[in-house]
């Protein structure tokens, strides 16, 4: 990690000249680029933090592209929380205005669940997005990392063509992946009814700083929420919070934002889709021009995403859009100054914490190690964080996974072999770090009875988990 300088970049979210370098990690590798060889080589990018003094956010100064993003194979998904979402969607059936024949839209498959259980409730006008259809995405390997881009005012009147006007818009565990917050937010307060509402989910990121968790990085994620930030980019962008939950997990906590669409003006530069007056009756047409719209059809092979020259998917990185205004009473960024105050300790404190906390790592490893190799369970990005952010791979000998299609590969970046748990049990290993929840780690414990009665130590990388591995459990 190199020292910080005082060069400000624009903010991802608030979009002000106010994001402060805390910490180079250095090239890191993409997680889920398993390799087929120790020598073969993953996509790798800068790795580094910020944050805004406008806003509070936490972010990465250089958000990873969506084309070195993208997976290179079609099996990689990701499971977001679920146990929060019969209370979540019961909740959401009793919000002022929504009755059974309302129509309720999901974004990415994340949303599948939900607008299941919504069905399940007597609420059967649901839809999804269609990669292709919707939003141009050819690619089968894609995912948030392209749909993020994709959802600007531009595509507006061909969504509402496709779609109609949503009473209710869920979008899970996306705006941490956006690359252009302010544009992606305003697709939505255009998009959704006058009096409709737009749930937005995401991971809190308070523990994680907070406990110098630093598997709270992952690249995917351009942005790091907690509660005071989320709620304040909603509102900046002219999303009203409503309503506000928070889902505890046993890693990270859920949270939930219900927001109405307001009329205050978010300052996009012309070609945004914002239409004349962007007053909430302007914002919603009765009339669309379907052809506008009509995200164009990508050929394969055009490029790992399927963008092409003279797609109507521009390149967000040339637009010199100006910062939105914040209320009065708030920073330029639209955080009340405690509540900056506060996150802009925090994150500087995740930030210093990260030298100690390593080198402390580094020492218990070591110490295990005296006695026989280090496996580490569950090959998920978590993983890749553990052994090449903190750079501990030298102290680990090789990961443990079942999924048939990563045993036999190999990890990104440090280049560690995946071994089945079977294959695993035989390298007589004396301690097994868990990457995987508290719910997961007791099957595993359970499914590899040997190993702990034979005197193994299982440990969790978490340090929100009883069995933290400077504390194992017995
Ligand atoms: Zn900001």
């Amino acid at each position: 990690m190199t020292p910080c300088d005082t060069n400000h970049s624009p903010c991802i979210a608030c979009r002000q000249p106010a994001v402060r370098q805390l910490a180079d990690f250095g090239p890191q590798p993409v997680g889920h680029h398993f390799l087929e060889s120790p020598e073969a080589r993953a996509g790798f990018h800068p790795m580094v933090l910020g944050q805004c003094d406008a806003c509070g956010l936490a972010q990465l100064i250089q958000p990873i592209p969506p084309e070195k993003l993208v997976p290179r194979v079609d099996w990689i998904r990701y499971n977001e929380p679920e146990a929060h979402l019969d209370r979540l969607v019961d909740s959401l059936t009793l919000l002022p205005g929504l009755n059974p024949a309302s129509r309720l839209l999901g974004i990415t498959y994340k949303e599948d669940t939900s607008l299941r259980r919504f069905q399940e409730r007597g609420f059967p006008n649901t839809s999804r997005l269609d990669m292709v259809e919707d939003l141009g995405i050819t690619n089968p390997c894609a995912g948030v990392e392209y749909v993020q881009q994709r959802l600007t005012p531009d595509l507006v009147p061909h969504l509402r063509q496709r779609h109609g006007t949503p009473d209710l818009i869920l979008v899970r565990h996306v705006i941490e992946h956006t690359h252009d917050t302010a544009a992606f937010l305003e697709t939505f307060r255009q998009w959704v009814a006058p009096d409709g509402y737009v749930v937005f989910e995401l991971p809190d990121c308070a523990r994680g700083f907070d406990l110098l968790d630093y598997t709270t990085f992952w690249e995917d994620h351009s942005l790091y929420f907690v509660e005071s930030t989320f709620r304040s980019t909603l509102e900046l962008h002219g999303l009203a919070v409503v309503d506000f939950q928070r889902y505890p997990g046993p890693y990270e906590h859920c949270l939930v934002a219900i927001t109405q669409p307001t009329e205050r003006p978010l300052p996009l530069p012309p070609g945004e889709g914002r239409g004349e007056g962007r007053s909430r009756s302007s914002a919603h047409p009765d009339t669309v021009s379907v052809a506008a719209g009509v995200p164009p059809a990508v050929e394969p092979g055009v490029s790992p995403g399927g963008i092409s020259a003279g797609s109507m998917f521009v390149d967000r990185s040339e637009r010199k859009a100006p910062p939105p205004s914040a209320p009065p009473g708030v920073s330029p960024g639209g955080l009340a100054p405690t509540a900056l105050s506060a996150e802009l300790a925090r994150v500087q404190a995740f930030s210093t914490g990260f030298a100690p906390r390593r080198e402390a790592i580094r020492r218990q490893l070591m110490d295990w190690r005296r006695a026989g190799p280090i496996g580490l369970f569950g090959a998920g990005h978590q993983a890749s964080t553990f052994l090449n952010l903190l750079r501990v791979a030298d102290l680990i000998d090789f990961v443990i996974d079942d999924h048939p299609r990563k045993a036999g590969r190999f990890m990104p970046g440090c280049g560690l072999p995946i071994l089945s748990s079977a294959d695993a049990l035989k390298r007589g290993a004396k301690v097994w770090l868990s990457t995987v929840g508290a719910e997961s780690e007791r099957k595993i414990v359970e499914r590899n009875r040997a190993f702990v009665e034979g005197g193994g130590i299982f440990a969790s990388i978490y340090p929100t988990q009883p069995g933290h591995l400077f504390t194992p459990l017995p």
